[in-house]
């Protein structure tokens, strides 16, 4: 308001002081009116640049300054990055940018609201800062990151960067105590070393946001420094993403189909739907490459419906070409039991194709059982008592905890084929499965071994009692329209006439 005001001040006083001047008895001449004009104007334009000054120093400091956290703003530590790659190049020496990122900052956020979320933000900065050494420049890149930028002396190599990287999550890492609540928050760190892995601010900072994207994937509240296998890595990876969106849209993937056998009788009891995907560009990509990412950016959902559709149709071609069909059990990933819609669009999936839930089985990994437990068994409960029979898949691989099997509806028990792969010369191997199949057993559960190649592991499998199996010994999987003449499938139409 008083800066609003001066100018009229300053000009009212020059009016009056002109009036009074040609009111008074001696004779004014023009250049003193003038003279008093400008005497005015220069007060005026010295006070108008002094606000100007004052406004533009404010604003550049909060371009230059975080107002939350008072580190430095993402501006500016890009310009001081910038800055000091023309230092480190000028004495030849290296620097080092740390991403931070704060993991589940966001749960945070969600159950205490945004205001604890910054003066948490406040906290962590303030830790940081105390942790880092006197020369980083650490700045705050917005949401839950921060860039720590470092001048490396001749004798620091990455073992100091380990120690500090260590230290920083340490200290980052420990309680906070903010509004009386005590919070809990971890944070990854992600390194990229100039010159070595980016000469330039935008490929250091985009190689260190790689290197704190794989922490996070490696199970977070860890480091990683950006190395020229993690890059060529990431752009496979991104190629694979578009690639695979195209190859849903264009319908160039294809399900094939794996037989189950009982192996006391050695008959096909069921068969197990394998996405293939052999892709112009990226030749054959396996499921083991290609799920993982599908499951990292959503695609998985949309693909995970094409391959029950996919099925469907091909059941239904066969029912319609008089063949016999066992039960074909469809892999699911976590994210589409998460969705709310999952059993409403299977169920009406079905009853499109007119597909008997008998002939469904439904294989899941023991991660969905641990990430929504709760949820999750509702589920599995439902489909359970709709017909539809469930396998735990990659059984012995993760946290393998005996009371899902107890709690859970499952049917089947996958034993994973790393296990079977040793069973002959591993002796732990062995006796772990042994122990799988007996209490799968005494739990009423059939039990499934995943990747059976030789007549030794049948002969071993066999004597422990295993109830089916599948792999190489009895066939790879087999693509729809080759299945119908396949000797298995053959066989079983046969036995039932
Ligand atoms: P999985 O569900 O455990 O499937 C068994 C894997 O073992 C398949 O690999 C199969 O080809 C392979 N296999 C079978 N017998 C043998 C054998 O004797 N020796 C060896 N070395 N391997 C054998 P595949 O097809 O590469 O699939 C890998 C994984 O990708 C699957 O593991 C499954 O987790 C996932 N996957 C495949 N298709 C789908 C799908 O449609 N949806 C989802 N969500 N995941 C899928
Ligand atoms: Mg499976
Ligand atoms: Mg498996």
């Amino acid at each position: 308001m008083k800066n609003k005001n001066t100018h009229y001040i300053v000009f009212c006083t020059v009016f009056v002081c002109g009036i009074v001047a040609s009111l008074m008895p001696w004779e004014l001449s023009p250049l003193w009116v003038f003279s008093l004009l400008a005497l005015g104007l220069s007060f005026y334009t010295k006070k108008f640049l002094l606000n100007y000054y004052a406004i533009l120093e404010s604003i550049n400091k909060r371009i230059e300054i975080d107002e939350l956290t008072g580190l430095f703003s993402r501006y500016q530590i890009q310009q001081e990055l910038n800055q000091l790659i023309v230092t480190s190049h000028a004495q030849d020496k290296k620097l080092a940018a740390l991403v931070l990122d704060l993991d589940h900052f966001k749960t945070i956020n969600d159950a205490f609201g945004h205001k604890i979320g910054d003066k948490l933000l406040v906290n962590v900065a303030q830790r940081l800062m105390s942790v880092c050494p006197k020369q980083a420049v650490v700045g705050y890149l917005g949401g839950d990151a921060f860039l720590v930028l470092l001048a490396l002396d001749h004798d620091q190599d990455k073992p100091y960067l380990v120690t500090l990287s260590k230290n920083v999550i340490d200290h980052v890492s420990q309680s906070y105590l903010v509004d009386e609540l005590t919070l809990n928050i971890g944070c990854s760190i992600g390194v990229a070393v100039y010159p070595e892995f980016g000469l330039d601010a935008a490929t250091l900072m985009k190689n260190a946001d790689m290197a704190v994207y794989r922490a996070k994937s490696a199970g977070r509240a860890t480091y990683y420094f950006y190395d020229g296998e993690m890059g060529r890595q990431f752009a496979r990876n991104v190629r694979i993403e578009t690639r695979l969106r195209q190859a849903l849209r264009n319908e160039s993937l294809e399900v094939h189909f794996q037989p189950k056998v009982d192996l006391l009788t050695e008959r096909c009891v069921g068969m197990e739907a394998l996405l293939r995907w052999n892709d112009d560009e990226l030749g054959c990509v396996s499921p083991a490459e290609f799920i993982p990412i599908a499951e990292q950016t959503g695609i998985i959902l949309p693909l995970g419906e094409w391959v029950f559709e996919q099925t469907f149709r091909h059941i239904l071609e066969w029912q319609e070409q008089g063949i016999i069909v066992p039960p074909i059990a469809i892999n699911c990933s976590a994210a589409q039991l998460k969705r709310s819609d999952f059993l409403t669009k299977l169920v009406a999936l079905l009853e499109k194709y007119q597909i008997d839930p008998s002939l469904l089985e439904v294989e899941v990994t023991e991660s969905i059982l641990i990430e929504d437990a709760t949820i999750c068994a509702e589920l599995l409960n439902e489909m359970s008592q709709i017909g539809i029979r469930l396998a735990i898949d990659d059984f012995g691989t993760g946290y393998s905890s005996l009371s899902y099997l107890k709690d859970l509806p499952f049917h089947y028990v996958k034993i994973d084929q790393v296990f079977i792969r040793d069973i002959v010369h591993d002796k732990s191997h062995a006796a772990l499965t042994n122990a799988i199949i007996s209490l799968s057993h005494s739990l009423h559960l059939k039990v499934i071994a995943e990747g059976i190649t030789s007549l030794e592991q049948l002969a071993l499998l066999r004597e422990y009692g295993c109830d089916i199996g599948q792999g190489y010994l009895f066939s790879k999987a087999l693509g729809a329209d080759s299945l119908a003449s396949d000797p298995m499938i053959v066989a079983l139409n046969q036995q039932a006439l």
